[in-house]
């Protein structure tokens, strides 16, 4: 049986980029923070099924609850990183987000003493514009990226990168990339599976015949992900216009349900080692 990847981006409710129009950064320190509770429901739901995951953990939420990420790094869980302060990469310029990486891992070792060796950056930003962050996350000292997803997306995704894992070189070393999960169903056409938004919306059908068909068509690991937020259909919701509210609200009450699902009935583990060999 293939081991898949299960991962979960660490970060409040009030963090996705759907609400960046809703919430600015100055007020976070002022709205009821939810991510320590909501993050040990997760850790509760992997012990109950017995896997280990990778908590790719924002910087912002390491320096204020560090006994958070000590915990789900003592439950054996992998610590990886997914920014500081939660912008995206192809906004910033390079040096930007070299200073927001430093401060992300700093922020992290502070936390736990562990430095994180993979990434995933806020909202899939690496993009055909900002590809150059690779080279700067192997500067940093990260050997795994998960932040290219291979679809077409209105704010993300590198159409035609490639579905599966691969190790690419940088001027600073090389660095494995491992997409989020999509299914070919034609040449030109690629649908996302991967967790999130797209696991909330569509049946739990759709999203386990497409990790079926990752396992046995393509003989490769599925890399799934969700946010601890979306266990959580009592937050306070912020997001305003159709989209943004369908994206982020639709779905959270079966969504505990359907991870719980997709752990009993397939073999997941976190993102380092599962890529190893
Ligand atoms: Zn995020």
């Amino acid at each position: 049986m293939i081991r898949n990847i299960i991962s979960v981006d660490v970060e409040e409710y009030f963090h996705p980029t759907e609400l960046a129009k809703s919430v600015r950064q100055e007020q976070w320190d002022s709205l009821p923070s939810l991510v320590v509770p909501e993050t040990k429901r997760v850790l509760e739901i992997f012990d109950r099924h017995q896997v280990k995951a990778t908590f790719f953990v924002l910087g912002w939420v390491a320096e204020r609850y560090p006994g958070l990420i000590g915990e789900i790094a003592s439950r054996g869980h992998e610590i990886g990183c997914h920014s500081f302060l939660h912008r995206l990469v192809y906004d910033l310029t390079p040096a930007e987000f070299r200073e927001d990486t430093r401060r992300a891992v700093q922020a992290i070792e502070n936390a736990c003493g562990i430095t994180p060796k993979a990434y995933r950056a806020p909202s899939y930003s690496i993009t055909n514009k900002s590809l150059w962050a690779l080279e700067v996350l192997a500067e940093c000292g990260f050997t795994h990226d998960s932040s290219i997803y291979p679809i077409e997306h209105d704010r993300y995704g590198i159409p035609g990168f490639g579905r599966h894992s691969r190790t690419l070189s940088t001027p600073s070393g090389p660095i494995m990339e491992v997409p989020i999960a999509t299914v070919e169903l034609s040449r030109k056409n690629i649908a996302p599976v991967g967790g999130g938004a797209y696991l909330r919306l569509l049946p739990y059908r759709y999203t386990a015949a497409g990790v079926r068909r990752i396992n046995e068509t393509d003989q490769q690991p599925a890399c799934i992900y969700f946010h601890p937020w979306e266990l959580d259909p009592d937050h306070p919701r912020f997001a305003q216009g159709f989209i943004a509210r369908l994206r982020t609200y639709t779905g959270l009450r079966s969504m505990s349900r359907k991870i719980e699902r997709l752990l009993g009935e397939f073999e997941f583990g976190p993102l380092g080692p599962a890529c190893i060999g």
